[in-house]
């Protein structure tokens, strides 16, 4: 169950959502036609297995699903997919927007996120890695273990410690964020885990330290995942069950405005399309077992 200011390492409430990305583009990484491409997942996931075992590579989904017995945990490749699909979507706007010329990027809620180290960024971005204390200190251990701490490129990493419930805004200036640049901001698998009202305040605080010429990536979970959500055979039950936590006590159950219609009224330019549309125009359809929740997903990208 979430409380109001409630904080995490790794292996507790939230941290371990971080862990299961980082599971999922690990398993997309070693596929032929992979979606993604991290050669860092792995070794947080491993980093971690003494607490939580978690699948990096196909033969250790069999093991899980063996040791388990739980056919759930089988259901690891197809939840791998997904999160190739949405890596990919983020990797692409990300890179388009410094080719359009953005030199600052903001990775809300970045976990495991390693795109400062994987995308080709040019001379002079900083990429800000914002996320709580415990997560980022996990994530710096195991970079410095893979001596991989610093951006790849011409970029500059720049962690920001804060919880997205507080004065965040304050946190990233402090870390040298620049208001006055255009930014990219992108917010992956993040609005679930936020109570409406935070989820309410980080769109208008975005729009206030957004530049002309910004943009932001967001993952939403339309409504028909709050009624997903309710019902115990639900997909989102399916997925808790392979990931060993209940990510329905994660999420904040609140009515919130739809991001889409929230983004538009403070004046961004929307556009979006659903996980399974993204997934078919990759080659890559999603597993249908999963279908109804990522026809719910939608992935929108917004200009300022
Ligand atoms: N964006 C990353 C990715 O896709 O790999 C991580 C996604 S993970 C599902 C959710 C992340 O949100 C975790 O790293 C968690 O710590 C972070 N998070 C959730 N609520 C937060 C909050 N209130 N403040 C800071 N970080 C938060």
């Amino acid at each position: 169950m979430r409380t109001e200011d409630d904080q995490w390492g790794i292996t507790e409430s939230v941290g371990v959502t971080a862990l299961g990305v980082a599971s999922g583009r690990a398993m997309e990484t070693h596929r032929d036609d992979g979606l993604v491409h991290d050669p860092f997942a792995e070794a947080f996931v491993y980093a971690a297995a003494d607490e939580i075992r978690l699948p990096a590579r196909p033969e250790d989904v069999d093991e899980l699903a063996a040791d388990t017995q739980d056919a759930a945990a089988a259901g690891w490749r197809e939840q791998s997919a997904y999160v190739g699909v949405r890596s990919r979507f983020f990797d692409e706007f990300l890179t388009a927007a410094v080719a359009d010329g953005v030199r600052q990027v903001v990775l809300l809620a970045a976990g495991l996120d390693t795109r400062a180290q994987r995308l080709a960024w040019p001379e002079g971005t900083v990429v800000f890695e914002v996320d709580q204390t415990g997560v980022l200190d996990f994530k710096d251990e195991v970079l410095a273990e893979q001596e991989a701490t610093d951006a790849g490129g011409g970029a500059r990493r720049v962690e920001v410690r804060v919880d997205l419930r507080h004065d965040w805004p304050a946190a990233v200036r402090a870390a040298g964020f620049d208001p006055s640049r255009p930014t990219a901001w992108i917010a992956e698998g993040l609005l679930p885990y936020l109570p409406a009202q935070a989820e309410v305040d980080l769109f208008d605080r975005i729009g206030e330290l957004s530049a002309p010429g910004s943009r932001i990536a967001v993952e939403h979970f339309g409504d028909a995942v709050a009624d997903l959500w309710r019902e115990d055979d639900s997909a989102l039950a399916s997925l808790s069950r392979r990931f060993g936590v209940d990510i329905r006590e994660l999420f904040f159950a609140d009515d919130r405005p739809d991001a889409a219609r929230r983004l538009d009224a403070l004046g961004w330019t929307v556009t979006g399309s659903s996980a399974v549309e993204l997934a078919e125009a990759y080659g890559r359809p999603l597993d249908p077992s999963l279908g109804e929740l990522h026809a719910a997903v939608r992935l929108l990208e917004a200009r300022h």
